[in-house]
């Protein structure tokens, strides 16, 4: 197999939604998979058995969620625009709007098509630390209607309301964020048919806090008789795939360097955007084995290195490397910069046979641009 390539474990995968089927269980709430996370479509099938539906940002994941994935396709998008609007009345069921304006310009015709229509609300509680850009209630969010701009006629006009606060999240950020909802917007809870907690929990991951989900979920849904959703990208996915890729040369500066033939700006911008540092298999943190070495990708960008990492043998070029927990927020975000080649995605399968299910070539990088 030509490497890189994104190796998605299809066994993992049904591990986190045997997790998260056990919860609807337990709750009664509906879960959507978040497709801003994860869009490789020809898995939506096996997640279709679990799953109640898919969660867009607007009108091609709304248009992929609805033909590849069926069953309910949600939409919230900060803004929508005329140009689009018929089409993605095509495939999206439930319509949720940012802001009053947004709600006075869309629902009605929202409504007339047949469809649900709510608003994400910000409760301004913020329950995280540290990564500010995904932090829908810091100062001065451009997502989700405040107490303060919420007007009685639009509030009267929803079927649901919607929330989105969490990143990476356990369940006591959850509680706390509830009682806030409840606290601010209880009178508009009371009215609606269900509530959209949004994604961001991280409820896949050892050691995450399952009951308190499943109070806070429960106890939700029974005070206002609604209709609870949850819409999690990352849980549905965690620790489900690899970048599988190849050491293509070893330098030394100071320290031992190797380029590899996967790139954190081009393959894996979150190493840089979020940033964080991917597990590798086999390795350590840098002096914790014998041989440590900064790995960086293939672009010129000098910025381009995925981090420091340490061997218990020296590293050698041909070697083959795997980094883990890459099937989310990998292939949705992935860039041709540089004239990078992507790297091919490939399933494997619960039985461990492995497919190809795609490989890209030139005009991927060239075709975009003119
Ligand atoms: C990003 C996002 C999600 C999914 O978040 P995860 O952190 O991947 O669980 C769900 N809903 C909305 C509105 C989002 O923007």
């Amino acid at each position: 197999m030509r490497t890189p390539y994104f190796l998605i474990e299809e066994s993992k995968i049904v591990r986190n939604l045997e997790i998260l089927a056990d919860v609807k269980r337990r709750t009664g709430c509906k879960i959507l998979l978040a497709q801003k996370a994860y869009s490789a479509f020809f898995t939506y099938p096996l997640i279709a058995g679990y799953l109640d539906g898919t969660a867009a940002s607007g009108l091609y994941e709304a248009r992929l969620g609805k033909t590849a994935f069926g069953k309910e396709t949600h939409v919230f998008s900060p803004a929508y625009n005329d140009e689009e609007w018929d089409e993605l009345m095509l495939y999206a069921d439930h319509v949720i709007f940012n802001s009053p304006t947004q709600a006075r310009k869309f629902l009605p015709r929202a409504k007339a098509a047949g469809k649900q229509v709510g608003l994400r609300l910000n409760p301004e509680c913020s329950t995280q630390e540290g990564h500010g850009i995904y932090d829908p209630c810091g100062k001065y969010s451009r997502l989700g209607t405040t107490k303060a701009n919420l007007d009685a006629e639009t509030a009267d006009m929803l079927d649901g309301v919607h929330m989105h606060t969490l990143c990476e999240q356990d369940s006591d950020a959850l509680e706390i964020t509830v009682a806030a909802l409840e606290e601010k917007f209880g009178d508009v809870l009371k009215k609606v048919k269900w509530i959209n907690l949004g994604g961001g929990h991280h409820i896949t991951r050892e050691g995450y806090d399952i009951e308190r989900l499943v109070r806070t979920v429960k106890g939700l849904s029974d005070r206002y008789g609604a209709q609870v959703y949850l819409e999690p990208g990352e849980a549905v996915v965690l620790n489900a795939g690899q970048l599988v890729c190849r050491v293509e040369d070893i330098t030394d500066n100071g320290m031992k360097i190797a380029i590899l033939d996967a790139s954190a700006a081009c393959h894996m911008p979150d190493v840089i955007e979020m940033p964080y540092r991917p597990p590798l298999q086999g390795s350590g943190l840098p002096d914790e084995k014998k041989y440590t070495y900064r790995l960086g990708g293939p672009t010129c960008l000098a910025g381009d290195v995925i981090g420091d990492y340490s061997f218990d043998r020296p590293l050698r070029v041909g070697d083959i490397l795997r980094f883990d927990d890459m099937a989310l927020y990998t292939m949705v975000k992935t860039n041709t910069f540089n004239g990078m080649r992507l790297p091919s995605i490939c399933l494997e399968h619960s039985d461990g046979s492995v497919e190809t299910v795609k490989e890209f070539c030139y005009e991927d990088f060239a075709g975009r641009l003119g």
